[in-house]
């Protein structure tokens, strides 16, 4: 047994690529007192089996920014180490076999030169110039990427590992981890079999072991492995070393050049999850049964792409496992449950690619302790505590392994482990059409289907089949009366004699106000960026309910917590399962509830803004009168139990009045019109309220300031480099979705943050920022440009603006 040190500054637990790159990274940031622990040998868990692809592209800004930087990292690796990596720039090839696989590529290629990334799209012609292996029957064209390679992962693990203990990291093999140690909610050291070591800080780099090592410290890692499959073919004489990877999505198959042969990996649609009941103790270096039959349809498809391999021999049929999370996207940053205890895994089969962006930010974050952009896509406070939950995390492995090759449709739902958790009205909803779609397990209606229709999606990059429901749902909002079942929202009661005390230093808003009112804000971290962006109701001097959705539950109620100061008298709870929530939404809202309820409802008794008890059928509701919509409209927050009998209610007077059922396709249509921004897609914690056009909701002069203020002042004498706008396509059949390139007067200036068709406006619709290539954005700048937005590689003309298209004075929601 090697011997360990009783304490070190951060322990990093697994001696994989991602472990090591974290060592690596916080050692050239001069934090040197680490220690890596690896149970067996470093890389006898995943990473050394791994195929070594290091493609660029992500599906964000940001995590491409992280691959991009892992290419750099690699490329320049043995030169700073003297340990070989065999990292090689030979580029990527994908092909199509379909048109709608196509324009996804291409709105791929438009996405990878907003960010910078040298892209070429290529004819099914050019393609097989690049790869001249390819049949190209059924390619109706490509994309060509220069930049992206292959590697070694052994070889480069080894490389970060050296480069870690060449600045003073202690990396010790044939360790492990039994144990974490915790005191008053922070992590103080892991247990090990050759003792305990002491720590500020620990790193969960387990890999697939990452749920299970969590565990020890009711710590929610939300993974489970698969069985991942590849090839090995004998020599083929004559095929260049310099090959591309060639990805081939349609026929669920990447190829890529290994010493003279060609490596055939595949992402079947219904993989195989394995170590269920946990990974084995003796798992290192594992490989699994090879399953022939598993493989055969696969292996056919790939050789129809690639018809040598009819011809040629295997001399290797490989599987190895994998971890894979809910929603294939890694999980990154520190346990919501526990101070100190940071985790990087889950890597979905991109662990090698990942790991070098990864490693730098956990490194950062861990550091600096915040992380240096918006992560979200991959931040473990994501997850909802439930997604650990074994059998859901196997039944939804099933699908996600093949959903990394499926067509990206806009929309797509996932299909496995569904109904997990559910609205007191779903069965309701379901008997009136509903088609749902799901946010972190819950059951939303997304809109709902004719009488005589199946409520399903068929997805595509044009109009989906759900296109006329929504606009009539719409419509209904805007001219009649829409009920939106929105009970998903999260929803955490403040209560205490500090309560405003503490709330008025997380908000940037003044919530030091009459009880009743409601108050929409945002809390900003110390660099003026956006943390959560929420409403907060003054239910009583000394207490808040405050509502936020249902994607940022854990990691806003963590943000909330940690917010009340030892010495306060706050206490936060979860009330999210106590209450559903109707959105009673339109001109005929205040109408319908009046027939409901004996409650004044005149604007001069009930103005915008305010909230209050009110009888409503035979239940006691909460009345807030708040809108996502831009329309008259109350939230009505309902004690669970009352649901059923409210929303009866409701729906029965809502009839002669036009009532309809609506869904989060229309509140997303209605929303942006009135440019109402969405966390985690226009505003995240890298954007702050100037930018994102939301100063007037900060209220700069308040007793006792707020987080964030001095950065938000700084940037308001500096002025903004960066302004969200508002755009309109001239053309009506080319749809937004997210990441589709602005140019203005020709020149790249920014992205679109968020998408949808505006039916009321008539147009496709985007919120983006633009920014002035360094120079302070003017309203007059942002108004005086030609704006185009690129879509599948095709510019667009689009009108822009800096208010909302639809009834830009609110006059509509304060009547
Ligand atoms: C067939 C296949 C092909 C792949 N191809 C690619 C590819 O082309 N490109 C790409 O980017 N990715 C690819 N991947 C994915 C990639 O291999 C993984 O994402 C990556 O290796 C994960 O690295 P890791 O460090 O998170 O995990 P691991 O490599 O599994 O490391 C975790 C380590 O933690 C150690 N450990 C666990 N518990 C303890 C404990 N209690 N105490 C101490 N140590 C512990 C384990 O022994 C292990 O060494 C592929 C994967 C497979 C299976």
């Amino acid at each position: 047994m090697q011997s360990i040190p009783a304490r070190a500054q951060v322990v990093i637990i697994g001696g994989g690529i991602v472990g090591c790159s974290v060592a690596y990274h916080l050692a050239r940031r001069g934090c040197t007192d680490v220690l890596l622990l690896e149970r067996r040998q470093l890389t006898c868990g995943t990473t050394w089996h791994a195929a070594g692809l290091v493609g660029q592209l992500r599906a964000t800004h940001n995590l491409t920014r992280l691959a991009q930087y892992t290419t750099e990292l690699y490329a320049g690796l043995e030169r700073e180490t003297g340990q070989a990596t065999g990292f090689r720039q030979v580029g990527s090839v994908a092909v199509a076999a379909s048109e709608p696989r196509f324009e996804e590529l291409k709105r791929g290629a438009s996405m990878a030169r907003c960010f910078g990334l040298e892209v070429e799209i290529l004819t099914a012609g050019e393609a097989r110039e690049r790869w001249p292996l390819l049949s190209i029957d059924e390619v109706v064209g490509a994309v060509y990427l220069a930049k992206d390679g292959r590697t070694n992962p052994v070889d480069t693990t080894q490389a970060l590992a050296r480069g870690a203990r060449m600045r003073g990291a202690r990396i010790v093999e044939g360790v492990k981890v039994t144990g974490v140690l915790r005191a008053g909610g922070r992590v103080t050291g892991v247990a090990t079999e050759a003792g305990e070591v002491r720590a500020d800080v620990v790193v969960n780099c387990a890999g697939m072991w990452a749920r299970e090592l969590g565990a020890l410290a009711d710590v929610s890692v939300p993974l489970h492995a698969a069985e991942h499959f590849y090839i090995v073919t004998q020599p083929i004489p004559g095929l260049p070393a310099d090959l591309p990877i060639l990805r081939d999505a349609d026929a669920r198959s990447y190829f890529k050049e290994d010493a003279g042969k060609l490596l055939v990996g595949w992402f079947e649609p219904e993989a195989k999850p394995w170590g269920h009941e946990g990974i084995p103790e003796g798992c290192a270096f594992e490989q699994l049964p090879p399953d022939l039959a598993h493989i055969e349809p696969l292996f056919a498809g790939a050789m129809r792409r690639v018809p040598i391999l009819e011809t040629t021999g295997v001399q290797v049929f490989f599987n190895g496992p994998e971890s894979f999370t809910p929603d294939d996207r890694y999980l990154l940053g520190e346990a919501p449950e526990l101070r100190g205890l940071y985790v990087a895994a889950g890597f979905n089969s991109i662990g090698i690619q990942s790991a070098g962006g990864a490693g730098k930010v956990l490194a950062d974050w861990i550091l600096d302790g915040h992380p240096p952009f918006d992560l979200w896509d991959v931040d473990i406070r994501r997850c909802a505590p439930f997604q650990r939950n074994r059998r859901y995390l196997r039944d939804r492995t099933v699908e996600v392994l093949g959903l990394l090759y499926a067509m990206h449709w806009p929309y797509r739902q996932p299909e496995s482990a569904r109904g997990v958790r559910k609205s007191a009205l779903h069965d309701r909803l379901a008997a009136a059409g509903a088609c749902f779609g799901e946010v972190a397990g819950f059951e939303r209606a997304n809109w709902f289907a004719a009488p005589g229709e199946q409520p399903r999606y068929e997805y595509s990059y044009g109009r989906q089949n759900w296109f006329g429901a929504c606009a009539a749902e719409h419509r209904a909002v805007r001219e009649a009366v829409g009920l939106f079942d929105q009970s998903s929202f999260a929803k955490f009661v403040l209560k205490g004699r500090d309560a405003a005390r503490v709330l008025g230093r997380l908000a940037a808003n003044e919530v030091d106000v009459p009880v009743g009112r409601i108050v929409y804000t945002q809390w900003l971290n110390e660099r003026g960026g956006i943390e959560a962006d929420l409403t907060v109701t003054r239910e009583a001097e000394d207490s808040y309910l405050i509502v936020t959705s249902c994607a940022t539950q854990t990691r806003d109620f963590q943000w909330l917590s940690r917010g009340i100061p030892e010495e306060a008298r706050a206490t936060a709870v979860d009330v999210s399962s106590a209450y559903a929530v109707l959105g009673l939404m339109g001109p005929k809202s205040r109408e319908l509830l009046e027939s409901l309820t004996d409650a004044d409802l005149s604007t001069a008794a009930f103005p915008f803004g305010t909230s209050r008890i009110i009888d409503l059928g035979y239940a006691r509701v909460r009345a807030s009168r708040i809108t996502y919509v831009g329309e008259l409209g109350y939230e009505l927050y309902i004690p669970t139990e009352f649901a059923q009998s409210v929303y009866d209610v409701i729906v029965e007077a809502g009839a002669p009045l036009g009532l309809r059922l609506a869904g989060y396709h229309a509140l997303n249509s209605l929303r942006i019109e009135k440019a109402y921004r969405h966390w985690g897609h226009d505003i995240s914690d890298e954007d702050t309220p100037i930018e994102a056009g939301l100063a007037f909701a900060v209220a700069w002069e308040k007793p006792g300031g707020f987080i964030g203020r001095e950065a938000l002042l700084e940037q308001r004498a500096r002025g903004v480099r960066r302004r969200l706008a508002v755009f309109a396509l001239e053309r009506a059949d080319r749809l937004l979705y997210h990441n589709e390139p602005i140019w203005r007067n020709g020149e790249l200036v920014g992205k679109i943050s968020s998408g949808m068709f505006g039916h009321t406006v008539g147009a496709p619709l985007g919120l983006g920022y633009v920014a002035g290539g360094g120079e302070p954005v003017s309203d007059a700048w942002v108004a005086a440009g030609h704006y185009e937005i690129e879509v599948a590689a095709e510019r667009v003309p689009a009108r822009v603006s800096l208010r909302p298209f639809y009834d830009p004075a609110s006059e509509r929601v304060k009547c």
